[in-house]
């Protein structure tokens, strides 16, 4: 008896799950043709479309094309049934984002971090969930979570963080750690990885089964999407793209190898490179930050700009690779550091034609996100939603 109604609990879980997706994706859509897409019966959509409704995660609304008759009703994601915070933890500060469940940001908050302990660290990130949601005051029951993305090797399954690169921390239980002290169902991922979720949700992967996303900027992650599973490797520690090897003996890398791909290009890399330049008097001053640099390629240095420029051709290189290793139908550029623009990213596109083999360059579609500074914490807060919308299967 009680393995009949478990199954059955879990059959209408799955449809549930089925049912939202669909409403979800489609944007608004008839019952009817929920039934009929499904294959569920119209006594079910009916049932379960009546639950979401009171939940308050769907709404009925009508069509506004009538052809006469009784314009047809459709059912639409209510974006303000629920609410979730989606925080970045940077080396310098954390990011944190209120979203409604389409991951539009309500409010959004930032905090520059007091120390480098685990405890200080974790009680910045604490106090600054507080205050985003006594500010605005959202009704707590609708608050489905909170997702942290992070830099790192994790294990998500555990909430822990294996390995730190910024801050030299090994396995803290960080979801732990945060969710005893918010009382509110707690998820980490790696920054890269959430990010790749909110492009498989919301974003550019999401009509596609094959794609990566690569990050540029203080470092050089990947995401794999693949069959429309994301790939994180046996150990949740695939995607280390910035820790490829580029040349033996390179430049020392802060993972403790030399001749990483991110011990050329990420920020840190490039800040090197103009403090040379200075050096050497090619550069009038000294750069401060990663923004002074860009911008002076943008108004016309060209040591700037070369800088870039050497830069975008060998992370072409590393996208050549990734383009004959996946063979992915898109590859999505994203992080800070495509506010670089064309001085990092027409050398890079010269390179991939390059380094590519012509039989496989045409089917991998190269996309450069505009990017906010909100799609961190964007993406952190897709690690919530993704639980709303999964299936228990
Ligand atoms: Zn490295």
């Amino acid at each position: 008896m009680t393995n009949s109604k478990g199954n059955r609990d879990l059959i209408r879980a799955i449809n549930r799950s089925i049912i939202l997706n669909m409403i979800k994706n489609y944007g608004a859509i008839a019952r009817a043709e929920i039934a009929k897409k499904s294959k569920l019966s119209p006594a079910t959509v009916t049932g379960i479309t009546a639950n979401l409704i009171q939940e308050g995660l769907v709404f009925e609304k009508t069509s506004g094309d009538s052809t006469g008759g009784r314009p047809p009703i459709l059912l639409a994601l209510n974006p303000r049934g629920g609410y979730v915070v989606g925080l970045k933890l940077t080396d310098k500060e954390v990011i944190a984002a209120l979203t409604d469940l389409e991951a539009n940001i309500i409010s959004k908050d930032k905090v520059t971090l007091s120390g480098n302990t685990p405890e200080v660290v974790i009680g910045d990130i604490v106090g600054l969930i507080k205050h985003l949601l006594k500010t605005k005051s959202v009704d707590r029951d609708l608050v489905f979570g909170i997702g942290l993305g992070l830099a790192g090797i994790i294990d998500p399954q555990n909430g822990v963080l294996v390995k730190s690169p910024y801050f030299g921390w090994k396995n803290i239980p960080i979801q732990l750690l945060i969710q005893e002290k918010v009382n509110l169902p707690t998820y980490i991922e790696n920054d890269v990885n959430t990010l790749t979720l909110s492009e498989k949700l919301f974003g550019g992967g999401h009509d596609t089964e094959n794609f990566l996303v690569v990050t540029v900027g203080r470092g050089v992650g990947l995401g794999i999407v693949m069959n429309g599973q994301f790939y994180s490797g046996d150990s949740g520690g695939a995607g280390e793209l910035g820790h490829t090897m580029i040349m033996k003996d390179g430049p020392l890398c802060e993972c403790g190898k030399r001749g990483c791909l991110e011990a050329f290009i990420g920020d840190p890399a490039l800040l090197k490179e103009a403090d040379e330049a200075f050096r050497k008097g090619l550069l009038e001053y000294k750069i401060q930050d990663i923004t002074q640099l860009t911008t002076m390629a943008q108004t016309g240095n060209e040591v700037a700009q070369t800088i870039y420029s050497t830069a975008g051709e060998i992370l072409g290189w590393s996208v050549a690779n990734l383009i004959q290793v996946f063979n992915p139908g898109r590859i999505l550029i994203s992080g800070e550091g495509t506010r670089a623009g064309k001085f990092l990213f027409d050398p890079m596109k010269e390179a991939i034609k390059k380094y590519t083999m012509p039989e496989l360059l045409p089917y991998t579609e190269i996309l450069i996100d505009e990017w906010g500074d909100d799609a961190w914490a964007r993406g952190a807060a897709s690690l919530v939603l993704q639980e709303v919308f999964k299936s228990p299967r």
